[in-house]
């Protein structure tokens, strides 16, 4: 952060503690939420501006839920994208080898590059299937 002439002020470096301490997927608003349990003056906006930077310096990736919130991912992991039950809500991360069928035939039909970080898919598990059925 002090390469890009970024202050490192206490909030900064509250929300990277969070992040430090965060696995997996979090919203921002948890974030926000976190972030208010060490430093209850921590405002949205400083939150979201630090993540923009951290994610400009490849620190932090976000993607997107079934209902276009954004969630935050703290790297380094491996590239993924998701899928989203619309029965039971539940999330699952899907590898690039998973994806990779549909990416293909999207970049050769369309010419079009999928950013599989981008990529939430929503449907129905097998459990929720299963019990559709039953
Ligand atoms: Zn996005
Ligand atoms: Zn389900
Ligand atoms: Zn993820």
């Amino acid at each position: 952060m002090h390469a890009r002439g970024l202050r490192w002020t206490p909030q900064r470096r509250t929300l990277i503690e969070v992040l430090s301490r965060t696995d997996g997927h979090v919203t921002g608003a948890e974030l926000v939420e976190r972030c208010r349990e060490h430093d209850p003056a921590t405002t949205p906006s400083t939150v979201y501006r630090t993540l923009d930077v951290l994610e400009g310096l490849g620190l932090v990736s976000h993607s997107h839920g079934v209902n276009g919130r954004e969630e935050f991912h703290v790297l380094p992991e491996a590239i993924h994208g998701h899928l989203h039950c619309a029965g039971c809500g539940q999330a699952w991360e899907i590898s690039l080898e998973e994806a990779g069928a549909l990416v293909d035939s999207i970049q050769r039909s369309r010419g079009f590059a999928v950013d599989v970080t981008h990529l939430s898919i929503a449907g129905v598990c097998a459990g929720c299937a299963a019990a559709g059925e039953a």
